[in-house]
């Protein structure tokens, strides 16, 4: 997603609606906060935020090393191009939840990320977050907006839960498991699960920086992410799961992930097999995951037409070639066939700093914006903005 103005929707999963209108005739932007703002995710929140046509960025935190420099002064910028004019002079703050701004996003450390972004959500910020912390709290949407947007009604609940005046916790899922359920979801649907086997093979940029040592991965493979496989086998049971008014219901599926990590730059690779309740033939899998369709979000600007892309090619998807596919937040599936063991099996690729991370929750941002989640702030000189009107 490397802009807002011009790029239209099309079948390779290119953004649909950018430069959308706001949603219910809002008049002005959101001003956004991002917390974490110097890591690896913040700086991909910082790009994409450049030129996006419902929010603006207002604030920058981060950790004591950071704040009080200018953002330009503060972070070691990893992306290609330079550092967006809308954040280089912006002064880096703390965590203290006073920030200018509507609402925020957290890429914090998971060592800060739970106390903070309650810290904030109290202060009645919405906080949309990248961090592992509340992603399994049973009060908390973990979205994807093509999978189970329904979910978002669990925030009243939190809401009244935890005494949040207009604050509320909404979080992504693991980078790996972003990819993995955009693929699950349509066979969900269409045929039904039983068993899904994964094995990753993980970029590094998934450690944040510096992550990992290069003396550790070079021309290697480390055959343990901390943590990592019980993200895998418990969040997508909450993902494809229910919201039954108040709690969630699991999926009841059964799932067994290996979590390597593996020495590419950017894109989360992963080999899975997956039963099916449904008989189905390779062709019905194909034709489903092609049609995968999210024409109801047409309207959020980060919103791709088809969130899953399947090739042809029978040594595809690779992280080089095809990690960018619609602006990195497609999955791409390839080499979809039957599996001895389960029913079928298949590769898939998705870029875990844009699904997987940024670029998921500046879609869950568009979402609550578009669901009239966000409000705009009283302004500190006092000034109150009107509530904007906005469609649910
Ligand atoms: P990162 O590069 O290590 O960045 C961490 C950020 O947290 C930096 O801005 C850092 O600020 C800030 N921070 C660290 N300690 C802090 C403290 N005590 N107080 C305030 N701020 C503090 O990590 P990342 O890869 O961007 O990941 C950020 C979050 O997203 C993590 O929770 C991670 O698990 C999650 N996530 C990452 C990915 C991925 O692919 N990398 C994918 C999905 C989710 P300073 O620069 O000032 O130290």
């Amino acid at each position: 997603m490397s802009s807002h103005s011009s790029e239209n929707g099309d079948k390779s999963g290119l953004p649909q609606q950018a430069g959308s209108a706001m949603p219910g005739g809002a008049l002005k932007k959101w001003r956004a906060g991002v917390l974490g703002a110097t890591g690896l995710v913040g700086q991909r929140l910082i790009k994409l935020l450049a030129g996006h046509p419902w929010f603006e960025l207002t604030e920058v935190a981060a950790s004591e090393r950071s704040s009080g420099k200018t953002y330009a002064e503060a972070v070691r910028w990893h992306l290609d191009g330079p550092i967006p004019e809308t954040a280089r002079s912006l002064i880096v703050k703390g965590l203290e939840p006073s920030l200018e701004c509507d609402f925020v996003f957290s890429a914090l450390d998971s060592s800060v990320a739970g106390d903070a972004e309650e810290d904030f959500a109290r202060a009645g910020y919405p906080v949309v977050s990248n961090s592992k912390n509340h992603r399994m709290d049973p009060d908390v949407p973990l979205l994807i907006p093509e999978v189970n947007a329904a979910h978002l009604d669990a925030i009243r609940t939190q809401q009244k839960n935890r005494g949040y005046k207009g604050g509320l916790i909404v979080t992504n899922p693991n980078c790996s498991t972003a990819g993995l359920v955009l693929v699950l979801k349509p066979l969900a649907d269409s045929f039904g699960l039983e068993k899904v086997f994964a094995v990753t093979l993980q970029a590094v940029s998934g450690a944040g920086y510096p992550g990992v040592a290069s003396m550790d991965i070079h021309a290697n493979v480390i055959p343990f992410i901390s943590g990592e496989e019980e993200k895998m086998e418990s969040e997508p049971q909450k993902l494809l799961g229910k919201w039954d008014g108040a709690r969630f219901i699991d999926a009841g599926l059964g799932l067994s992930a290996h979590c390597n990590r593996v020495p590419v730059l950017e894109g989360h690779l992963e080999c899975i097999s997956v039963s099916l309740k449904k008989i189905a033939s390779l062709k019905e899998v194909c034709e489903v995951l092609r049609h995968f369709d999210s024409a109801e979000l047409g309207a959020l600007p980060s919103a791709v037409r088809h969130p899953v892309v399947v090739l042809d090619g029978e040594d595809r998807p690779q992280p080089r070639r095809d990690v960018h596919t619609g602006d990195g937040m497609a999955a791409v599936v390839g080499r979809i066939r039957e599996c001895p063991l389960l029913d079928i099996k298949l590769t898939l690729l998705s870029h875990n700093l844009v699904r997987g991370a940024a670029g998921g929750a500046l879609l869950n941002a568009e979402l609550l914006a578009a669901r009239g989640f966000l409000n705009h702030r009283v302004h500190a000189e006092g000034e109150k903005q009107l509530p904007q009107p906005v469609g649910r």
